[in-house]
């Protein structure tokens, strides 16, 4: 199939994002936006229907005619309006608020924090006979972004674990470009859900081709699921299947899958789409 799409070269600048190597222009996070892709079909699977006429034949569990991937990435577990007044009434009760708001069906944290939601995100999926990943971020205070500490989830991890539906890694705002980060941060949430970690998503799905690629692998990542763009929804490499992405620098092809991400939720709404709730659940405008 490589060899395939070797032949046809605008498929192939599209499927290895050629165009993303040392970039010109990238935005504040370091990300390149599809604002500056000179590929503007996104919303068409391109390659992967390239790679259909050319005999791949993706098998579905079941005879199913597609899969889809569900994720949450977990950026905070409590909204910022309620973290001053749980900081106060935390100090107040010496310890006592903080051990009840970590209990998780604790009367007290269900009444206050609807940020703890696990169970009832995990209660509607198993009404569609589905199960999701959640990525989690393992951060220490001192970093960009830290909302929680990942220790204080421990039962709840594993209560999501242990019940079938997948833990991921959340790499903060470091981590796409720092391979030492991101194995500190893997220890880090390996340490508290007691299993392997496999899988990865970038907070602001910050990634570098094809360096974040090359470093996932390297710290031990099975997949990574943040390549796709966040001012829009669509196909970042014309790709929807899953890929083993290749590194034009080196000439191979990167032993980590990459589960290209369609669509993010704020990417249809606020900053990027600008779509509204009608239009949002088709992506388009
Ligand atoms: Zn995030």
């Amino acid at each position: 199939m490589l060899e395939k799409l070797k032949q046809n070269e605008k498929v192939w600048e599209l499927y290895t994002k050629k165009e993303e190597y040392n970039p010109q222009v990238t935005d504040s996070f370091e990300r390149f936006p599809y604002y500056v892709s000179k590929h503007r079909d996104v919303f068409e699977p391109n390659v992967s229907r390239f790679l259909v006429e050319n005999g791949l034949k993706p098998v579905y569990p079941d005879g199913k005619k597609f899969g889809v991937c569900l994720t949450h990435d977990i950026d905070v577990v409590c909204p910022s309006r309620l973290s001053p007044f749980v900081d106060t009434v935390r100090s107040l009760y010496h310890g006592q608020f903080k051990k009840a708001l970590k209990s998780p069906f604790s009367r007290l944290n269900k009444k206050l924090n609807p940020f703890w939601n696990f169970r009832d995100i995990m209660e509607l999926e198993d009404k569609y006979n589905a199960k999701s990943s959640f990525y989690f971020m393992a951060l220490y205070m001192e970093n960009q972004d830290y909302a929680y500490e990942i220790e204080d989830l421990k039962d709840e991890i594993s209560y999501i674990s242990n019940n079938g539906w997948e833990v991921g890694l959340h790499g903060g705002h470091e981590s796409y470009n720092d391979l030492e980060d991101l194995i500190n941060k893997k220890n880090k949430l390996e340490k508290v859900i007691g299993k392997n970690v496999i899988g990865y998503r970038s907070h602001y799905l910050r990634f570098k081709t094809p360096d974040t690629w090359e470093i996932l692998s390297k710290a031990g990542f099975k997949y990574d699921t943040t390549f796709g763009y966040n001012d829009c929804s669509g196909f970042r490499n014309g790709m929807c299947h899953p890929f083993k992405p290749f590194n034009l620098n080196t000439g191979k092809e990167i032993d980590i899958l990459e589960i290209p991400l369609t669509i993010m939720d704020c990417t249809l709404l606020r900053d990027y789409m600008r779509l509204d709730f009608k239009k949002a659940p088709s992506g388009q405008n």
